[in-house]
Order: structure tokens, then C-alpha cells, then sequence
């Protein structure tokens, strides 16, 4: 059996070989083929017939009962998915456990929201009558990133589906695993031939799913700089996308926290699946009359978290997912040294540990312009800031390209309410931080992307308006003679 499923066949890629590894050991866990450029061309087609079939986009039954199925087979399988998952990204199997949760959950969801609960009819001043109807797209192209491959997977397939589209899905090289378990589910659920179809490979195959004319529209999650690309590659033929990139996200500690437990905030925050989240928040702002006191406690919390195996339970912290990966935060703690920032914690390589280990790092003495404060790192590299005044906090958080998320701890909630107002973020959190909800749209701002997940917006973002007007009869020129 082949990994790359194509017009409702499991196929051998004709690509590249790749090699999957376990993170946390270095060694090969799998070996796939990524698909060619032709079979990203049947991908599409088949999809593009699939959806010129009319069967899936008019048929809310069958969609409906495509997605809850598929929910409850993952559910059975729940915990297999979980472990595959943790191995393939190096995530404690707990965080993989609330992934597969959160999947579920989605899958539920927008099931939930089918039929079509987006349209609307209206009576309008000139006597008729519009429907305003929210319909399918077409062919949608969903690709996807390496830390939550599961997840981020499904936060498109969902709603993409449920609107009625047909998809071509590409996971990330790296780890393309669980996405296939999750392919058998909706096999398993039911899903008609070419309505889905899975390819694995790297920037090509994304790169082929993008031009194909087929495809008419792109939903992406990665880099801002793969972004752009895939951005300015659509804008040729006006294809719709969607856009969730990185961020740098703030968190802003008031002086009037319980300094204990806000600093078990910030630890997660800033090291929840080893930093490498788009919402993580490394750029901790303390006011300044508990900087010292936050510091402390923050380090002795660093210093405890349990870095080791994703798969023993109790783990908190895995290998980062390749040695590349380890070189790139490793490269941004010596940037930050020789830019002069001083380094309080950490930043080894855990060279006694088989896999991609390292220590998380926390530096002080930053400068608003250094690379460490304003580019993504997307691993466990947080850097301290202090601010005396709630204007001087927002300049800070804001003081970056990104705006995907905030956070904010304070006592005060209409300190809360005045800090959320003015950053610049798609996501904000008041004393709390990470939590997606399903039913709220999620999405940035600035460099951090274009569009939204999650919620109706999620939905509608895979569904085009029609405007259906309807005159009772042709006696009058409606109107033309009502303006008259
Ligand atoms: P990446 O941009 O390198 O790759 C993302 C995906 O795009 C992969 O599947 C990759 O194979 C594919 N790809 C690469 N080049 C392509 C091209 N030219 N055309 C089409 N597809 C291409 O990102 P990554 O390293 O896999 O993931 C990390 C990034 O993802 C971080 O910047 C992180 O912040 C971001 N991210 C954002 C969110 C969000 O919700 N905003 C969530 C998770 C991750």
C-alpha cells in the first residue's frame, strides 16, 4: 500500500523517498514517497470531477454523517493516534492526547453547522425577495506545518468539507503520520472518491498543489516567508487565500499577579510543545517592580520542567523536530550573545540524549531591535523585558512585524480591557494563554497572516456568496421603475 491517496486509491508516491524520523531518537521511523507532479495533477483533477459531480456539495447528509463518523473512529483509535503522533513531532504524548481531543471536537463541530446555516433569505425595499446563499468553493489546496500536524489539519479539512468543497491536502514532510491514520478514518467514515485527496512531499508538491489551475483557492499555515511566496503565486490567477503564519507573541505581566502562579503561566506559554507554536509567547514583559522577584521564580520553574522522552508519561518537554531545527535556535543563542544580551539560563544541546534535545534558554538585557526579540525563532528562546507604564507595554508588544497573539496578566480587569484594545494581535488571552476554541476565530494581524480559522468565520472562509434575487412578477421594471 502506497501513502499518498488519489481519486479514492492508496498510491506509491513516484517522488522522492523520505525518510521520517522520531525526533526524540533520531532514528528512521518510516519510509515514504512524496507524489510527482503528475500525481498532484490527478490529485486535482479527481477532486475537481468529484466536486463537478454535484454529489458531495448538495448532499448535507452525507457530509454531515462523513465528519461525525470520522469523529467517532478517531475517537476509537484515540490514543494509537496520539502515540503516532508524539513520535513523529516529539510532543509529550499529554499535548498529543489534547490534540487528538481537540480533533474530535472540530470534526463534531462543524458537522454541527451543516446544512447550510450560513444562508439567508431577504426581503428587499423594492418588494423582492434574495437569498443570499453561501456555497462551495471548488478544489481547495490545504497545506500544512510540522508541529501540530493533526491539529492544523483538521482546523481546514473540517470546514473546508463541511462547506462542500472538494481538497487536495499536503501535510509537511516531516511528519505526514498521523494525517494518514486520520486519511483511513475518513475512508473508514465514508468520504467519496476524489472529494479528498492526501498527498505527501515538501515545498514541489505544495508548490504544484498552488499553480494548479484546478485549485481555486489555497488555505496555508507555515512561514511568513512561505506565506509571501504562496501569496504572490496566487495573486497570478486570483486564486482565494488564507494565510495563518508565524508570530512572536507578547506576554505582559502586571506588578499586582500572584507572582507563583503567573510564572507557571509564562513557563507554558513560552514552552508548551518546546516553544515551537505559532502562538507561543517568548517575549515576557514584567513591570518592573516584579522583575526580580518574577525572574527568580520564573528560573527555578524552568529549571524543574521534565525534559526526556515524549512518550513517558510526565514528560513536559521533547526534542525539537531536526537537527536543522536545533541549528537555527542554536544560531539564534549566539546571535543573541554576541548582540550583547546576557544569558540567565540554559541553551545547551542535550548531547547525551540521542535525539534533537536542548535546554530552553532565557536571556535578559534585550534590545527591542535585536533579532532574539523581533524574529520568529519558534523554539524555547525566551527573552525578559521590564516596562514601568501600560503605554510603555503596549509599545513594546507591539513593537514587532507579527500580531498573531497577546497575553495579558493583571489583577485589573479594566487594565485588561485597556491593554487588549490597543495591541495589535488576532488572539488575546487574559490570564490564561494557548487555549484554541473551536467556536472563536483564530488568525493574526500584521505579518502574521491573512484570514481566519475556527468558528463560522472558519466556514465561511471556504464558501463564496451567491445572490439570488427573485421578483414575484415581471410586471414592473422593479428597480429601475421604484427609483423613479
Ligand atoms: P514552512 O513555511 O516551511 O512549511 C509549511 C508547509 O508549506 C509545509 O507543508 C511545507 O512543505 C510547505 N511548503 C514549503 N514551501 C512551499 C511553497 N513554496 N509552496 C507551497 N508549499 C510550501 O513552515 P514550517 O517550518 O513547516 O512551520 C513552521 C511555521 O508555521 C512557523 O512560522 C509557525 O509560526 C507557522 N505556524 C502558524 C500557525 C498559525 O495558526 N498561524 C500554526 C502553526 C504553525
Amino acid at each position: 500500500m502506497g501513502h499518498n491517496w488519489i481519486n479514492g486509491e492508496w498510491e506509491q508516491g513516484n517522488g522522492k523517498r523520505l525518510e521520517i524520523k522520531n525526533p526524540a531518537t533520531a532514528e528512521i521511523e518510516e519510509t515514504v514517497f512524496e507524489a510527482d507532479d503528475l500525481q498532484v495533477k490527478k490529485a486535482a483533477e479527481s477532486a475537481y470531477l468529484a466536486f463537478s459531480s454535484n454529489s458531495w456539495r448538495y448532499n448535507f447528509k452525507l457530509r454531515k454523517k462523513v465528519l461525525e463518523k470520522a469523529a467517532s473512529i478517531l475517537e476509537e483509535k484515540a490514543e494509537k493516534v496520539a502515540t503516532i503522533e508524539s513520535i513523529d513531532t516529539g510532543k509529550p504524548i499529554k499535548e498529543a492526547r489534547v490534540d487528538v481531543e481537540d480533533v474530535v471536537h472540530c470534526l463534531r463541530y462543524y458537522a454541527g453547522l451543516i446544512p447550510d446555516s450560513l444562508s439567508k433569505t431577504l426581503k428587499m425595499e423594492d418588494g423582492t425577495e434574495s437569498e443570499i446563499k453561501s456555497e462551495p468553493i471548488g478544489v481547495c489546496g490545504l497545506i500544512v506545518p510540522w508541529n501540530f500536524p493533526l491539529l492544523l489539519g483538521v482546523w481546514k479539512l473540517a470546514p473546508a468539507l463541511a462547506a462542500g468543497n472538494a481538497v487536495v491536502f499536503k501535510p509537511s514532510e516531516l511528519t505526514p503520520m498521523s494525517m494518514i491514520e486520520f486519511t483511513k478514518a475518513l475512508i473508514e467514515a465514508g468520504i467519496p472518491d476524489g472529494i479528498f485527496n492526501f498527498v505527501i512531499g515538501g515545498r514541489e508538491v505544495g508548490q504544484a498543489i498552488v499553480e494548479n489551475p484546478m485549485v481555486k483557492k489555497i488555505s496555508f499555515t507555515g512561514s511568513v516567508e512561505t506565506g509571501k511566496r504562496i501569496y504572490q503565486r496566487c495573486a497570478e490567477d486570483l486564486k482565494k487565500v488564507s494565510l495563518e503564519l508565524g508570530g512572536k507573541s507578547p506576554l505582559i505581566v502586571w506588578n499586582d499577579v500572584d507572582i507563583e502562579k503567573t510564572a507557571e503561566w509564562a513557563v507554558f506559554g513560552a514552552l508548551f510543545n518546546q516553544g515551537e507554536v505559532c502562538v507561543a509567547a517568548p517575549r515576557l514583559l514584567l513591570h518592573q517592580d516584579i522583575y526580580d522577584p518574577f525572574k527568580k521564580v520564573l528560573l527555578e520553574k524552568i529549571s524543574q520542567v521534565n525534559i526526556g522522552d515524549p512518550l513517558k508519561e510526565g514528560t513536559e518537554f521533547g526534542p525539537l523536530i531536526s537537527e536543522s531545527h536545533v541549528k537555527k535556535v542554536t544560531a539564534y543563542i549566539e546571535k543573541g550573545l554576541e548582540g550583547g544580551a546576557s544569558l540567565l539560563y540554559g541553551g545547551k544541546v542535550l548531547a547525551e540524549k540521542k535525539g534533537y534535545f536542548i535546554e530552553p534558554a532565557v536571556f535578559e538585557e534585550v534590545d527591542q531591535s535585536m533579532e532574539i526579540v523581533q524574529e520568529e525563532i519558534f523554539g524555547p528562546v525566551i527573552t525578559l523585558q521590564s516596562f514601568e507604564t501600560k503605554e510603555e507595554a503596549v509599545e513594546l508588544a507591539n513593537g514587532t512585524n507579527y500580531g498573531l497573539a497577546a497575553g495579558i496578566f493583571t489583577e485589573s480587569s479594566e487594565r485588561g480591557r485597556w491593554i487588549a484594545e490597543r495591541l495589535e494581535a488576532g488572539i488575546i488571552w487574559i490570564n490564561s494563554y494557548h487555549t484554541p476554541y473551536v467556536d472563536a476565530p483564530w488568525g493574526g494581524v500584521k505579518q502574521s497572516g491573512i484570514g481566519r480559522e475556527l468558528g463560522p468565520e472558519g466556514l465561511i472562509s471556504f464558501t463564496e456568496y451567491k445572490h439570488v434575487n427573485k421578483s414575484v412578477s415581471i410586471d414592473s421594471l422593479g428597480w429601475y421603475q421604484f427609483k423613479r
